[in-house]
């Protein structure tokens, strides 16, 4: 048992030793991927329940490294988030969606809202919504056609500078989502004092409705009062049809997932609108 858990702790100090380099590799190239461009975006649809039209867009950061290949943004995000190159990167995100966003409003496509995750680091920074302002300005995008993804988890740290800034977004008109709904174990009336328009019902609980009767009860006591609230009830990673058909019968309003469409860059996303969207 010693000698196991001498061979476990070197096991461990290395893999410590290599986290740590990686850390540190992927905070240096991460720097010069935000200065060179090499992020680019990946747009996913928000589908109606019947898979006809597209509600909306969320955009989700890439890196292709020229060496180092695929990089997740699971990866690299709590890494942008420690070192503080989040701000940055965020505020290139923002940017490029809302030009995306005009550009094709501008040629003709009929105009949907795009979502871009704000990261809890982000909220918390003072100057954001004065950024969003400089961005829907600079970029001319009405902000009806911008969404914020909050995760539920953000709103239960500092709940109190986090609800002023939250009122302020909204103020300036954009609209706001709760990300990750059901991880973050807070509950429908504490999410209702913040000022927001859609909640959107995290993958884990959408992989489980098929399997097991109390977890598809959750998830319909959910909906159910998410529409009493109000909210745009948006499921997430829908793989399959009977999912799709069981959040149907519950009420839920929207569907993000594979089933419909994997994310896709803004070529095929074009595509894509005006099939769907160009009736
Ligand atoms: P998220 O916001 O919950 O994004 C949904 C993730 O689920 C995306 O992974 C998406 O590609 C994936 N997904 C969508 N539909 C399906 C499905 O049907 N099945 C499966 N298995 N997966 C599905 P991705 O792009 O790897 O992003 C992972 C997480 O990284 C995001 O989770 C978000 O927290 C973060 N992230 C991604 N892009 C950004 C960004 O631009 N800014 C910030 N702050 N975070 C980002
Ligand atoms: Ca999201
Ligand atoms: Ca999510
Ligand atoms: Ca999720």
């Amino acid at each position: 048992a010693k000698r196991l858990g001498r061979n476990t702790f070197r096991f461990y100090s290395a893999t410590m030793h290599e986290k740590i380099r990686e850390r540190r590799l992927i905070e240096k190239e991460l720097r010069q991927a935000i200065e060179e461009n090499q992020l680019s975006l990946v747009y996913q649809p928000k589908a109606d329940m019947k898979g006809q039209q597209i509600l909306g867009l969320e955009a989700l950061v890439r890196w292709n490294h020229p060496e180092l290949g695929w990089i997740s943004p699971g990866t690299f995000i709590p890494i942008a988030e420690e070192t503080g190159l989040i701000h940055p990167l965020g505020k290139w995100l923002l940017h490029s969606v809302c030009v995306q966003n005009r550009s094709w409003q501008e040629k003709g496509l009929p105009p949907i809202p795009m979502a871009v995750n704000l990261s809890p680091y982000e909220i918390r920074q003072e100057k954001i919504v004065e950024h969003v302002q400089e961005v829907l300005a600079e970029t001319g995008l009405e902000p009806q056609w911008l969404e914020l993804e909050i995760t539920e988890g953000s709103l239960l740290e500092d709940s109190f500078a986090t609800l002023k800034t939250l009122e302020q977004l909204k103020s300036l008109g954009i609209r706001i989502a709760i990300d990750d709904f059901g991880t973050g174990y807070s509950s429908l009336a504490y999410i209702n004092r913040f000022p927001i328009d859609a909640l959107k019902i995290d993958k884990s609980f959408v992989d489980k409705i098929v399997l097991g009767a109390k977890d598809a009860k959750l998830v319909d006591a959910i909906i159910g009062i998410a529409n009493i609230m109000d909210l745009t009830v948006i499921a997430e990673g829908v793989e399959k049809e009977e999912q799709l058909k069981l959040l149907e019968s519950f009420g839920c309003h929207q569907f993000q997932g594979y089933f419909f469409s994997r994310p896709l860059p803004a070529d095929a996303m074009e595509e894509m609108l005006r099939q769907h969207n160009n009736k």
